[in-house]
């Protein structure tokens, strides 16, 4: 069974050094869209990743330490989440479940406002749990993470063990590496077919088309499962003929189409 339509949702850009994205890549500094995908199934509507939050946009501090002090990422008036999906006509009231890829500030930006508008949160058991136990040894920024984000006792957290259907056409797939438990997600719609959404797996396009895993993992020793990642993405794309969309690409971004009433 597919999902109903998708719409697209840009949450802000951040600058970051390609090496960061790709395995041996130069320092030269990119501009990355980050962005998040809202997608309407017969069991309501399925947010997939929730940006970066406006009280981390508006510490400077907190930005140097986890970007650099040259590199500070920005976004729109407002919070991003609201923001991204005003711009869809819809409210953060109005997700079902939302996922989470992993638990990089900006991808888990949103989880405060989904948590306050009661909504559950999906997100790989193995991403938690590492996590919470880098929140409790007080590292957690060291990796990009804001325990601010995610520790809150009230998270309505959906912890999931590998592959899952979220909702009627969406479920994620598990692609560690970048973190131990980062996951990418396939969405099926009735007209366009299969969507795989490889989130920071890959970011660029480069990632996919050379096979170059991405320059940044949580633990050293998981960089070959970031390869593998990227590999099973590719076989994932190849068996199901799906578009498969890198996670942080201004090209792809600004290339491809949104259309108003969302893609079908
Ligand atoms: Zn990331």
């Amino acid at each position: 069974m597919s999902a109903q339509r998708m719409f697209m949702l840009e949450y802000g850009t951040e600058l970051v050094p390609k090496s960061l994205s790709v395995l041996g890549g130069s320092d030269k500094v990119i501009a990355t869209p980050i962005y998040g995908v809202v997608v309407e199934t017969s069991d309501g509507l399925v947010l997939l990743d929730t940006g970066i939050n406006a009280a981390a946009l508006a510490d400077p501090q907190t930005l140097t330490e986890i970007y650099g002090a040259d590199l500070h990422p920005w976004g729109p008036d407002g919070d991003p989440l609201k923001v991204a999906l005003d711009r869809v006509g819809l409210a953060v009231s109005d997700i079902a479940v939302a996922a989470i890829s992993h638990l990089h500030l900006d991808h888990s930006g949103g989880i405060g406002l989904l948590t306050d508008a009661g909504v559950p949160i999906a997100i790989q058991q193995a991403e938690l749990d590492y996590g919470l136990a880098r929140a409790a040894a007080g590292t957690e920024r060291s990796v990009a993470f804001l325990a601010e984000d995610y520790t809150r006792a009230d998270i309505c957290w959906r912890g999931l063990d590998g592959e899952a259907e979220l909702a009627p056409g969406v479920s994620v797939i598990s692609t560690p590496g970048h973190t131990p438990g980062h996951m990418s997600f396939r969405v099926e719609l009735p007209q366009t077919g299969t969507w795989i959404f490889a989130a920071d797996a890959a970011d660029l396009s480069e990632n996919l088309f050379e096979r170059i895993p991405c320059g940044s993992v949580a633990e050293p020793d998981d960089a070959p499962k970031a390869l593998a990642s990227i590999n099973l993405l590719m076989d994932e794309g190849e068996r199901l003929d799906a578009r498969v969309i890198p996670g942080h690409d201004s090209v792809f971004w600004k290339a491809v189409w949104h259309p108003l009433g969302g893609h079908r």
